[in-house]
């Protein structure tokens, strides 16, 4: 049975709860309230007006209810006298179908087995008003694993990472990335669903913390031009029970027939799922870019998959697994396991075949595979692959499909509106 908030309030000395939902951009949305009236919250939900958030509802819609679900909650570390709920939408008592915590839900329920996951958010640390890394003396050419810069962030990351080991998350490392600036922390892979929720409260938790050290945390997908973009690579397994149903000794690098499947779902559907994975304008920058300074993106530029190589999209590392590198810092924690779920339970259902896995390496000699499909180059294109995809309404729903490819048309549009430096430099003479 669900705890009783209100006893969990008392017993752990909680005085507020913030009620939290993310909308469809990964926004997260919150009411805090006092514990003296979160008995009847946990029952009826916190009240919003859905229009002034991403969901795609309009003005005059009845009130939104965030229906906090008790399982998620999670005591700040940094400030304990607040719990934090992850919430499931509703209105007019249903279920809000475009909410991705919703759509996720419904995708493990119909899912039949459990897809765990464990994701690697990278994100810079940044000053306060987000134009240069927060560190000056972070100059390497090669700067993953610079021991010394990493130890100039030890009191931010171990604040984080600390956090992580009260939580029971099981954190087990943290680096300095290839890019200047750049970070990454590592912690146990679990269930879709909690894994969305953490990685949720993650980047509440990064950012809150980086904050209080005077700095900015951000995920942005590609914040300086001429750096490694930041990736949220997505480890996958599925389960049933005890057993790991990618896992076998018998199949090519230890994956099971079922996981190529998944793998082909996921292949065959990338183009329709890009724009949840890659979910910005400057996403785009990230992936199909130019070398960086460090000598390689790290990002894929193909739909493409190999084993224990980290140039493509899909890779293999170990049996039993295979990791998706295409999902970038600005995906919606529900939205980037949603979409794997769906596209891979595709492959699971139409035996899709991804293929002979490739062995190359994809950024020198990438040009020689002539016969494999290329990621969109850009959120437009995405867009329009994920509205005309047969598949998508299928995966996601009608509800869904329409309320997302409304507001990220919007956003595109919003984009094409500016006029940037690049065009008139290379327009003015024209
Ligand atoms: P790399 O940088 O080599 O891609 P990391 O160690 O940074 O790998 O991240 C690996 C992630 O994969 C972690 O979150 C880990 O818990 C997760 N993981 C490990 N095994 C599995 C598995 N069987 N299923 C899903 N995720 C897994
Ligand atoms: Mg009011
Ligand atoms: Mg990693
Ligand atoms: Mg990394
Ligand atoms: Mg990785």
């Amino acid at each position: 049975m669900a705890i009783d908030l209100s006893e969990a309030a008392r017993d752990r000395g909680i005085k507020y709860f913030l009620i939290s939902y993310t909308d469809l951009f990964g926004a997260q949305r919150a009411k805090l309230v006092p514990a003296a009236a979160i008995g009847d919250m946990q029952k009826a939900g916190a009240g919003f007006a859905g229009f002034a958030t991403w969901l795609d509802m309009s003005p005059s819609d009845s009130d939104l209810f965030a229906k906090p679900d008790p399982d998620s909650l999670i005591q700040l570390p940094w400030k304990p006298e607040v719990g934090w709920l992850a919430a499931d939408l509703w209105m007019d008592g249903k279920e809000v179908e475009q909410a991705p915590r919703n759509l996720l839900k419904r995708l493990i329920a119909r899912s039949g087995h459990q897809m765990k996951s464990g994701i690697e958010p990278e994100m810079f640390l940044v000053n306060a008003d987000g134009t240069q890394i927060s560190d000056p003396s972070d100059t390497a050419e090669k700067p993953c694993y610079d021991q010394q810069a990493l130890m100039r962030r030890y009191d931010v990351i171990t604040e984080i990472c600390d956090a992580m080991i009260q939580l029971g998350w099981g954190p087990y490392q943290n680096d300095h990335e290839d890019a200047n600036g750049q970070f990454e922390m590592n912690w146990n892979y679990g269930p879709a669903l909690q894994t969305a929720d953490q990685h949720a409260f993650y980047k509440f938790m990064a950012k809150s913390i980086a904050e209080k050290h005077g700095l900015r945390a951000t995920f942005m997908p590609k914040p300086f031009l001429n750096l490694t973009g930041s990736g949220c690579h997505a480890h996958v397994s599925l389960w049933d029970g005890g057993k790991n149903l990618f896992a076998d000794p018998n199949g090519e690098l230890g994956v099971s027939e079922l996981g190529y499947h998944f793998i082909g779902g996921l292949m065959h559907n990338t183009d329709a799922i890009c724009a949840l994975t890659n979910p910005t304008v400057n996403s785009y920058k990230r992936i199909n870019a130019p070398r960086t300074t460090s000598g390689a993106t790290w990002a894929p530029n193909s739909i493409t998959y190999t084993g224990n190589n980290r140039t493509h999209m899909i890779r293999i590392p170990d049996a039993g697994r295979f990791e998706f590198r295409l999902g970038d810092g600005a995906a919606n924690p529900y939205l980037l396991q949603a979409a794997i779920l769906a596209a891979g339970l595709d492959g699971v259902e139409n035996k899709r075949d991804p293929g002979k896995r490739l062995d190359i390496n994809m950024y020198t000699d990438g040009h020689t595979v002539t016969d494999c499909k290329k990621l969109p180059l850009n959120l437009l294109d995405a867009i329009r692959a994920f509205e005309s995809s047969p598949a998508t309404r299928t995966m996601f729903g009608e509800e869904f499909v329409t309320a997302y490819a409304k507001l990220k048309n919007q956003e595109w549009n919003n984009y094409t509106r500016h006029l940037t430096q690049w065009e008139r430099d290379n327009t003015l003479d024209c």
